[in-house]
Parts: C-alpha cells; sequence; structure tokens
C-alpha cells in the first residue's frame, strides 16, 4: 500500500480523493503535481506568492452534445456562468516546483525591500458595507446598523492575521484600521470562508468594525513590524 508524503518536507499526507478547488474555496489543500508527486499545503503556501490561485469564469451551455447538467459542482440549466479556482501548481513538475522555491524566496526578498519596516503589506480592490437584515416587511427592508465592512486585498508580502492594525497612508496623514477577521476571497465573488491568515499571493476580504472610508482601490496596507 502507498502511503504518501510531501516530496518537498517528506511529511506524511492524509490522502482523500482527488480535491477539486471547484467553485468555493474549502481550505488549503494538498497539491498533486503534473508528475504525480504530491506537496503538503505549508510547502504550497511558500510559493504562492507567485502561484496564486486564479479565479476562472466560465460561459456554460448545456446541449444535446454536451448533455451534462453539472460542472464542478454547480447545476447548469442549460446555461451559467461557472466560477471556478484553478490551480497553477497542478501544471509544474516537481523540479519546476523545485525552481519554483528559490524564486519565491526572491521574490519575498524583494517585496520586504519594497516595503521598510512592514511585516506584511496588500494591495486593496474594493470595499463595501456588510450589511445584517434585522427587520423589514414587504414594503421595506431594514438593515441592521452593526458596522462591518470588508476590505477586498490581494497580499503582496508577508502575513495578515486577525488583530493586525494595517496602516494606509495618503498625502495629508496615516490612517489605520484594525483587523477583526481574515476571509478567504474569491475575486470573482464575495468573501467567501474565514481563514486564519491571509499570506503573500493571497486574495483575501479583511473585516473591520469601523468605517474604512480612507481605503481605495490600488493603496496599500501596511502591517508595521512592532
Ligand atoms: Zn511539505
Amino acid at each position: 500500500m502507498d502511503s504518501k508524503v510531501c516530496s518537498i518536507c517528506g511529511k506524511t499526507l492524509n490522502v482523500g480523493p482527488a480535491p477539486d478547488p471547484g467553485e468555493v474555496f474549502s481550505g488549503w489543500q494538498d497539491v498533486t503535481l503534473m508528475d504525480g508527486n504530491m506537496v503538503c499545503s505549508d510547502c504550497t503556501e511558500k510559493v504562492r506568492i507567485l502561484y496564486p490561485l486564479r479565479s476562472s469564469k466560465t460561459f456554460v451551455e448545456s446541449g444535446f452534445r454536451f448533455g451534462y447538467d453539472e460542472v464542478r459542482g454547480k447545476t447548469i440549466a442549460r446555461k451559467g456562468w461557472v466560477n471556478a479556482l484553478v490551480d497553477p501548481l497542478e501544471k509544474l513538475t516537481l523540479e519546476e516546483f523545485v525552481k519554483a522555491q528559490s524564486d519565491a524566496q526572491q521574490a519575498a526578498q524583494d517585496a520586504a525591500v519594497r516595503f521598510p519596516g512592514a511585516k506584511a503589506a496588500a494591495e486593496a480592490d474594493f470595499t463595501y458595507r456588510h450589511h445584517v437584515v434585522a427587520a423589514g416587511t414587504n414594503h421595506k427592508t431594514l438593515f441592521s446598523d452593526k458596522k462591518e465592512y470588508v476590505a477586498c486585498v490581494k497580499v503582496l508580502f508577508g502575513e495578515i492575521r486577525p488583530g493586525d492594525v494595517v496602516s494606509i497612508s495618503h498625502k495629508d496623514r496615516e490612517y489605520t484600521a484594525k483587523v477583526e477577521e481574515v476571509w478567504f476571497w474569491n475575486y470573482l465573488g464575495t468573501a467567501e470562508r474565514a481563514i486564519d491568515k491571509a499570506f503573500a499571493g493571497t486574495t483575501a476580504g479583511l473585516w473591520f468594525h469601523q468605517d474604512v472610508p480612507f481605503i481605495y482601490p490600488g493603496d496599500i496596507l501596511v502591517v508595521k513590524e512592532s
């Protein structure tokens, strides 16, 4: 019987049915490379700075020739959008993965030089307010006044965790906000699921319990070294 180990660090892997990233992110998985070698999620984490998961949106039409109506776990009634996560690491051989490791190390060092004094940095995409429906009638929906704002970002460098304080500099002043939660964000949809940290290469939703009107698309959010 084959017991699978990580081809990089030698850790024993729990081998289940081949995980399909599918539409919804269900946590970081061990990856089977192109040549069948497996790499654990701890080892793949370090190369995500260069090989982030990609979101792919495809319009699917079901017809007589292609009569399936279920694509990546989503049932398609005749036609519809399928939003899948694609892992570029599955296209690498072990040799290429080893090369990716040193490239990623270099990329992380380059990023550290770009953001002196920072423990982590992320680029903002957009921010939205998360409204919770509190009550309502057929005529009027009422929302709670809970202050929950989500900034969707891509982490460029380091790791961002709940409790971290991010700084955003504009020409007049510096603003700060405390990250309450970190969620995985598939950038074609909304933030999907709480994760314990977002590391370089991850697209993530950062939750704040305060309004963050000072975060604009393209802004750099920095977690400073304490
Ligand atoms: Zn490993």
